[in-house]
């Protein structure tokens, strides 16, 4: 009764997140996942071109600064956030979300490298 068919996924063709096969929207950046794709090679279609989130550009700017200033680290996962929502909202007008979560983590790597690198040092 409760067969999960966790083993099929459909990869989105914008963003190229891996959804459920239950779902008919892409879970991340809402571009429709038409089931019957499958045995197309190009999912995109060239008529619509989604522009980038004007978010995910400063997330990843903020995120790029993170390691000069303090402040970045804050406005690059806050940008972030907010690009994930415009583009989920968007319905396959804006892309970047992938772009946008690399901006949130690029200040916390480099948190990390920074603490590996001391501990590193003072041991
Ligand atoms: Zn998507």
């Amino acid at each position: 009764m409760s067969e999960d068919s966790a083993t099929q996924e459909v990869q989105c063709p914008r963003c190229g997140t891996q959804n459920p096969h239950s779902v008919t929207e892409c879970l991340y950046c809402g571009a429709s996942l038409s089931p019957t794709a499958q045995g197309q090679k190009d999912g995109r279609d060239p008529r619509q071109k989604p522009r980038l989130s004007y978010y995910t550009l400063w997330s990843l700017i903020c995120g790029l600064m993170a390691p000069f200033f303090l402040i970045p680290v804050v406005f690059a996962i806050g940008f972030g956030v907010m690009a994930l929502r415009e583009i989920r909202r968007s319905e396959g007008r804006l892309w970047g979300a992938g772009l946008a979560v690399t901006g949130m983590c690029l200040p916390v790597a480099w948190i990390a490298a920074t603490m590996i690198a001391n501990m590193i040092g003072s041991s």
